[in-house]
C-alpha cells in the first residue's frame, strides 16, 4: 500500500488543517486528539510519510525511531504523565482498526485507565 498524501495527518503536517500543538520539532509533531479518550490524549506522528507502525519500524532510520520514541517519551514526561503513569498505544493496520493511515502513537492519562482498555472505544473507566 503507497502512503496517501492526502490523509488527515498529512494536512495537519502542511498547515492545511490546524492542530492543537504539544511539541514539534524537524522530525516530529505531537498535538491533542480532537476527540480525546482520557483527560491526555496527545498524538505523536513522524514528519516522514510512513504508513504504519509496521512501516516505520521497517523503513525509517535507526536515528529516526530513537528521536521519535525518546521524544515521545520526553513529551509525555513533561505533560507530568509518568507521575501517575500512562498509556502508549498504536493501532496498526485494520485488524487494529487503525483510522489514519500515518504513523501515530496515542499517549493517554491523566486518569486510572479500565484494565484491557484499548484507545478507541476506550471509556476510561
Ligand atoms: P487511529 O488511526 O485508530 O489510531 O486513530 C486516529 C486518531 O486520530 C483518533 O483518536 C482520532 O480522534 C484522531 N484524529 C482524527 N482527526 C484528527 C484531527 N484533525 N486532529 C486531531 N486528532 C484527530
Amino acid at each position: 500500500m503507497a502512503y496517501d498524501k492526502e490523509n488527515i495527518f498529512a494536512k495537519i503536517l502542511r498547515g492545511e488543517i490546524p492542530s492543537n500543538t504539544v511539541y514539534e520539532d524537524d522530525q516530529i509533531l505531537a498535538f491533542n486528539d480532537i476527540a480525546p479518550k482520557t483527560p491526555v490524549h496527545v498524538l505523536v506522528i513522524p514528519k516522514g510519510e510512513y504508513i504504519d507502525m509496521d512501516d516505520f519500524a521497517a523503513n525509517a532510520s535507526a536515528a529516526e525511531i530513537a528521536h521519535f520514541f525518546a521524544k515521545a517519551g520526553e513529551i509525555a514526561r513533561g505533560l507530568g504523565l509518568h507521575e501517575g503513569g500512562y498509556r502508549l498505544v498504536t493501532n496498526n493496520g485494520e485488524n487494529a482498526g487503525q483510522i489514519v493511515p500515518h504513523f501515530h502513537i496515542h499517549l493517554m492519562g491523566g486518569q486510572r485507565i479500565k484494565e484491557g482498555s484499548m484507545a478507541r472505544g476506550m471509556d476510561g473507566a
